[in-house]
């Protein structure tokens, strides 16, 4: 038996969803930075019910439940305001790394 490990499948699919968006054709200018990247997915994780699991299987079958396209599209929504919201009011320095 492995140990058990809180997580949250929304954090785990918001953080793919996010990192998938910004390296796509469409964000290919919007900032690359940590700083960033990380501040998108907490104002979307904000905005989502979390989904707190504690073992691989209970994680694998709330990530099938979720993995739809209907509810991928709605947290892609999520996503996309919230990149609006931090391309607007960045809080990196004033010279974010490229990475
Ligand atoms: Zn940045």
């Amino acid at each position: 038996m492995t140990e058990p490990v809180l997580g949250n499948v929304i954090e785990e699919i918001v953080s793919g969803l996010v990192r998938f968006l910004l390296h796509g054709n469409e964000y290919q200018t919007f900032c690359h930075c940590k700083v960033c990247e990380l501040d998108i997915i907490a104002i979307t994780l904000n905005t989502l019910p979390p989904k707190y699991v504690t073992t691989k299987d209970s994680r694998d079958a709330a990530f099938q439940q979720l993995n739809t396209p209907e509810n991928i599209e709605m947290i892609n929504k999520q996503i996309i305001r919230a990149i609006h919201i931090v391309g607007r009011n960045p809080r990196h320095e004033n010279e974010p790394s490229s990475v």
